[in-house]
């Protein structure tokens, strides 16, 4: 695993936050997109080298719905960066960690994405994530 590629929060209305986080970081966001697999709208902001990406439910199925309706709005997830994603999920299974997708699934901003589960992680949704070249 190589360095922090992005935190994932989650919130309950998008457009709110978009105008809240260009507020914070004086920049607006770079990308939007929707992952309709997943049921959420995200968008992504740039401050210096760390990327910051928000989650907002498309309906209430939403696996960030069901977040915020259990914790409220806030970190949802660690991105890290991996180089082969495949090897490395092999590698945390190997070591006991619960992998919620053993084939990598395609996230949003052009990443193949596979989560481990938080009971096996401290309580910390972990996202590995490869860019797909
Ligand atoms: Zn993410």
């Amino acid at each position: 695993m190589r360095k922090i590629e992005h935190i994932g929060i989650a919130v309950k209305n998008l457009e709110e936050s978009n105008d809240l986080f260009t507020k914070l970081f004086g920049a607006a966001p770079y990308k939007m997109e929707k992952v309709a697999s997943e049921g959420v709208n995200t968008s992504f902001f740039m401050n210096g080298p760390n990327k910051i990406e928000l989650l907002e439910a498309t309906n209430e199925d939403s696996p960030i719905a069901k977040f915020i309706a259990n914790k409220g709005e806030g970190i949802h997830h660690i991105a890290f960066d991996v180089e082969d994603i495949v090897s490395e999920i092999e590698r945390l299974k190997g070591e006991g960690f619960i992998v919620l997708n053993e084939v990598p699934k395609k996230g949003a901003d052009n990443k193949l994405v596979a989560f481990l589960h938080p009971k096996s992680t401290n309580g910390v949704l972990i996202e590995l994530c490869q860019e797909i070249k």
